[in-house]
């Protein structure tokens, strides 16, 4: 589900235009406002969502986000460290919630060149490139039959 610009906020600056990987962000040429040139390529990055400085771009996000019919915009806010994400439902409901900014700085992130060759086994794990060391922690959770059946009257 796409993108969509309030056009009475937007202001024509394109920083929508220069982020987004999918270049589907274009400047209407009468109008000097932006749009999303072709819906069915967004990939819901929401990187135009939290480039863009007037708040002018909302996403309707998939299904599996919130149903359809809802709204998604996200406020980076860089002073505070956080990005604000308000689902606003067709029957007027609101959730808000606040996650932090995960932005590494430019260039502290190692090339896969510079990591060791994978081992064997690693080849053959489950696991992803790095885990569970990149994420700081000792094991991946594992998920127990017992927990299966959490919740289930
Ligand atoms: Fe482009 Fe991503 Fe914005 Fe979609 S959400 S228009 S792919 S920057
Ligand atoms: Fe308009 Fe926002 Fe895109 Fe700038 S970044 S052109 S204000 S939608």
């Amino acid at each position: 589900m796409p993108t969509f610009v309030y056009m009475t906020r937007c202001d024509g600056c394109g920083y929508c235009v220069d982020i987004c990987p999918s270049d589907i962000m274009h400047i209407d040429t009468t109008y000097r406002r932006a749009y999303n040139i072709e819906p069915n390529m967004c990939w819901e990055c929401y990187s135009c969502v939290k480039a863009c400085p007037q708040n002018a771009i909302d996403a309707r996000g998939y299904a599996d986000f919130a149903p359809l019919g809802h709204s998604v915009r996200a406020l980076r806010e860089e002073t505070k460290g956080t990005i604000s994400w308000k689902i606003k439902f067709r029957d007027g409901t609101e959730k808000n919630f606040v996650s932090p900014i995960r932005t590494t700085p430019w260039g502290s992130i190692k090339a896969p060149a510079d990591y060791d060759a994978p081992t064997e086994d690693a080849m053959k794990s489950q696991e992803l490139a790095h885990e569970p060391d990149a994420l700081h922690i000792e094991a991946l959770p594992v998920l127990t039959p017992d927990k299966f059946k959490q919740g289930v009257v």
